[in-house]
């Protein structure tokens, strides 16, 4: 079966997700963004290994926690190419936000690809190219489990912004109708801030994605 458990960290309230097989005791970090005795405490019960950091994009809020992850589970980061840039600016990020250095970002040990897939343990997720919010967003399905963890691409009823570097409005609306909608309306999906839902229910209460294509700039 497929575990999904949450915290919220971080001066942006990002939330850390870890994905595992309740199986085999494996699992992904997504998103590590600090405060990471809070993130190692998902491991149990259960007494789940890190295998894995998957990062949906490399914004700071989504990173910040990614070099005291990687020491303390020994797993590997992975990200999409499209955020290399964005991530290794991870200083500057928080520099322009006003908050306190964090120190480099840690080393890329595995570049994310459109439609790769992976194991967490015996449950396969793949990843979804999603661009928009920023040009390196991924979301990561488990379809098996009908999981979608969306990043900063999907919000219960809006989306993450896209005034920033890299952010492009009619892309992430294209995202969101050529690859989110299409997991399939019954898929609950995880968000990088706030609650999730019901992917189906954004049809009706997302401007972004409504099925007449109404676009509302909020
Ligand atoms: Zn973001
Ligand atoms: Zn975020």
């Amino acid at each position: 079966m497929l575990v999904i458990r949450h915290v919220r960290v971080g001066a942006i309230a990002e939330n850390t997700y870890l994905v595992g097989c309740s199986e085999t005791g494996e699992a992904v970090i997504v998103d590590p963004g600090g405060e990471t005795a809070r993130v190692a405490a998902l491991r149990e019960p259960g007494g789940f290994r890190v295998t894995r950091i998957m990062l949906t994009h490399g914004h700071f809020d989504h990173a910040l926690g990614a070099a005291d992850a990687k020491e303390l589970f020994g797993a590997p980061i992975s990200i999409h190419p499209g955020d290399r840039e964005l991530y290794q600016a991870l200083q500057e990020q928080v520099a322009m936000f006003g908050f306190d250095d964090p120190g480099p970002a840690p080393q890329i040990d595995h570049f994310l690809e459109d439609g790769e897939t992976f194991q967490v343990g015996k449950q396969q997720g793949r990843v979804l190219h999603t661009p928009g919010h920023t040009q390196g967003s991924c979301c990561l399905f488990f379809a098996e489990a009908k999981v979608l963890i969306t990043g900063d691409t999907l919000f219960a009823g809006s989306i993450g912004r896209t005034d920033l570097p890299g952010g492009d409005l009619a892309q992430i609306v294209m995202s969101l109708r050529e690859r989110v909608l299409k997991v399939g309306d019954d898929v609950q999906f995880y968000p990088g801030h706030g609650p999730g839902g019901l992917v189906g229910d954004e049809r009706t209460v997302n401007p972004y994605v409504g099925v007449r294509g109404r676009i509302s700039v909020i």
